[in-house]
């Protein structure tokens, strides 16, 4: 039996990754953010001046993209081309053009094979979209995080204006509105909780209650001795 594969799917602002960081911290995992690569890839695009909209030409970038996630001291720093865009890629530019690179298939279909490379020896938890449907279909524990869109905004705003943005809760929430539309409603890959995902509401409730309540099911599950299914 190896380590298992956690995923952990939910729209914008819903905690996944902060839950999914400190979780694998407690596990002594690796937390993949797969946001990060849409993100990172969408950065590029918008670099290149390629209209996001564009399939051919964002599906071309994708492949040349050479996106990497690298473990260092403090986290996971995401690099392309080698240059660290870890922060970069937060900026609300790319939040706002993301989704719609995201939709294309041929773009996911490249990530895909990637995120897959990237769990292939277990002991991750990784936190996105399409982890529990499409990404890692076997994981061994699957939670869908929800909050209400308004607690998901003020979420959002605390932590840019933390960074020092200017922003406006109404322009935060609107974007976050339009963001779970086109993640819900793309042909591909939409965002979905898988049927055997377990919902996990995190309103009102702090970072460590939403890890100690994910422990508790990873131990119901069997998970602290290893999962058989997924590796
Ligand atoms: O998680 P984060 O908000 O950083 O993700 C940014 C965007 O990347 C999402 O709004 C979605 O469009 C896309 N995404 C995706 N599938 C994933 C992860 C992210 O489509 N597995």
């Amino acid at each position: 039996m190896g380590r298992c594969n956690i995923a952990i799917d939910g729209p914008a602002g819903a905690g996944k990754s902060s839950v999914a960081k400190m979780l694998a911290q407690r596990l002594g995992y690796l937390h993949i953010d797969t946001g990060a690569l849409y993100r990172a890839l969408t950065l590029l695009v918008l670099r290149k001046g390629v209209d996001p909209t564009d399939e051919a030409a964002t599906a071309k970038l994708s492949q040349e993209a050479q996106i990497r996630m690298v473990s260092s001291y403090g986290g996971v720093k995401v690099l392309l081309k080698e240059e660290d865009v870890t922060d970069a890629i937060r900026e609300p530019v790319v939040s706002e053009n993301v989704s719609l690179v995201a939709q294309h298939p041929r773009v996911r279909e490249h990530l895909l094979s990637l995120q897959r490379q990237l769990a292939s020896n277990g002991g991750v938890v990784m936190d996105g979209r399409d982890i529990g449907t499409v990404v890692l279909p076997d994981a061994g524990l699957k939670i869908f995080l929800t909050a209400s869109a308004e607690e998901r905004a003020r979420r959002r705003m605390k932590e840019l204006r933390n960074q020092g943005h200017k922003v406006t809760y109404k322009d935060i929430l609107l974007s976050i509105r339009a963001r779970d539309n086109l993640d819900a409603e793309r042909l591909v890959a939409p965002l979905r909780a898988a049927t055997d995902a377990i919902p996990l509401d995190t309103t009102g409730k702090d970072i460590d209650t939403v890890v100690e309540e994910i422990l508790g099911y990873l131990s119901a599950v069997g998970g602290f001795d290893g999962c058989s299914t997924n590796l």
